[in-house]
């Protein structure tokens, strides 16, 4: 008889590590300790033909990745774009993992498909999306722009009488897409990931404020002589969370029949505010949207959602029909939508962290990270040596520090810049990252987390005020 399996020793075993890693996320560095080969030699076990029992397996686990992680799901976190993990949306993602569905159709698993529906449902409206656009929770937005854009790519080329699923896209019309300059990166890897290629991109160039032009899109469409356009725009750009003007770009790519995208992966949550639903004004008009649910929402990764008006367009682009499958027909397939087959259940975490905080809670995590935002910023651009080049409008800011030598060149404040983001880094206290803007170094100041509060601020503007007075005093090298 073999000995039956119990999980409860396992689960039990995890639920302390990760409450000691949760409740100790604060006293401990944000940043790794580390070293690459360290860890190399810890994980790097022998895989031995004998197995290890469960628990010992976690312990272990939990032992070899000692200072190997990063303190993003506490409150002094602000490099990059990434939030923490809700509790309810942190407990549901468990609960995912247990019930270990395959979330690709209804008939895989009933209770799943309605979840994602809901979720569907309720982003929409939280985020004035239009009610009868559909959508799919992908990994992130990454593929939320695939999926949208995969969506576009059959619209604009069924138009002109070409079947892009069936036909490919050799002899097809070339697709032009017109994307703001300050576009992000993922976008680019879609265009590439879709056949497109990197070279169908064309650039408007952004104003100081990060947006483009309508004048400058009208000459840029004039210029396609009626190929098929895609025009993408940014809901929240990664260094200052700048929005295009919807209002006014929007109706000039539609005179031109083109499909415009909106690149909103953390931005688009301003909607959810009423105090900063204005920056995203006119953004309803638009033909898709991408977003992300583990930035600002704070679900555990990985969460994205796409959203497209055209449906039909949305469903011919990534439905498929298979004999050994059990396709509902009043139910919704959630295969039909994304661009996975077998999936984990990713809208259970979603769901759980929008019952949790509500419509309330939702606006203020977002208005809450924009206040903190703007609380790093002026701190620490008030502090000798430190100047602010943005001043966030939402929950992105940016400031940049000066070699105090009176011969410093833009290249030696440049270097200063990322010696002083590499001395916070290296005091464990906060975590920033840095980026080049308008040309010049600066240090990234991005809050997500629903953790971070006054008090993380504070320690975070003190830590860069010591690395500035060490840095100034010649302590260690510059
Ligand atoms: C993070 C980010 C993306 C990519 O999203 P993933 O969830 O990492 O796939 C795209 N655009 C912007 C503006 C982002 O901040």
């Amino acid at each position: 008889m073999s000995t039956p399996i119990r999980f409860e020793p396992v689960l039990g075993r995890v639920l302390q590590h990760a409450v000691a890693h949760l409740d100790g996320v604060d006293e401990r560095p944000v940043g790794a300790t580390t070293s690459l080969g360290d860890l190399r030699a810890r994980l790097g076990r022998a895989l031995g033909s004998e197995g290890v029992e469960p628990t010992r397996v976690i312990d272990e686990l939990v032992e070899d990745v000692r200072g190997g992680l990063l303190g993003s799901a506490g409150g002094r976190f602000f490099a990059w774009v990434i939030g923490g993990s809700l509790p309810a949306a942190l407990a549901a993602d468990w609960l995912t993992s247990a019930w270990d569905q395959n979330a690709v159709l209804y008939a895989c698993s009933p209770a799943e498909a309605i979840i994602e529906e809901v979720c569907g449902a309720w982003l929409k409206d939280l985020l004035g999306l239009p009610a009868t656009a559909s959508f799919a929770i992908t990994t992130g937005c990454q593929m939320a722009h695939l999926t949208c854009l995969a969506a576009a790519r059959n619209a604009l080329l069924a138009r002109r009488g070409w079947n892009v699923e069936r036909q490919g896209l050799a002899g097809a019309p070339p697709i032009r897409v017109l994307a703001n300059g300050q576009r992000h990166g993922s976008i680019e890897r879609a265009l590439c990931l879709l056949g497109l290629g990197s070279d169908s991109l064309v650039p408007i160039p952004a104003d100081a404020g990060g947006r483009i032009g309508a004048e400058d899109l009208r000459a840029a469409l004039a210029r396609l002589e009626g190929a098929p356009a895609m025009v993408v725009l940014c809901a929240g750009d990664i260094n200052m969370g700048a929005f295009d003007d919807f209002e006014a770009v929007i109706p000039v790519a539609h005179e031109h029949g083109a499909w415009v995208h909106v690149d909103g992966a953390f931005g688009l949550w301003v909607r959810a505010s009423e105090a900063l639903r204005d920056h995203a004004r006119g953004v309803e008009g638009a033909d898709s949207w991408a977003t992300d649910g583990h930035k600002w929402l704070n679900v555990p990764y990985d969460a994205g959602y796409a959203f497209v008006a055209d449906s039909e367009a949305h469903r011919r682009s990534m439905s498929l029909r298979a004999s050994y499958l059990t396709h509902a027909t009043e139910a919704r397939d959630q295969m039909d939508w994304t661009p996975e087959w077998s999936r984990r259940g990713r809208g259970v975490a979603t769901y759980a962290a929008l019952r949790e905080l509500g419509r309330a809670g939702v606006a203020d995590l977002v208005e809450r990270c924009c206040r903190h935002a703007r609380a790093i910023v002026a701190g620490v651009g008030s502090l000798p040596g430190a100047e602010i080049v943005w001043e966030p409008r939402i929950n992105q800011g940016l400031v940049r520090f000066v070699d105090p030598r009176p011969s410093a060149t833009e290249g030696d404040h440049d270097a200063y810049t990322d010696a002083i983001i590499a001395r916070v880094v290296a005091s464990g206290d906060a975590f920033f990252g840095g980026t080049t803007s308008g040309g010049v170094r600066c240090m990234r100041v991005s809050v997500c987390s629903f953790r971070t509060e006054e008090g993380d601020v504070e320690i975070a503007v003190a830590a860069v005020k010591r690395a500035l007075e060490a840095a100034a005093s010649g302590d260690g090298e510059r």
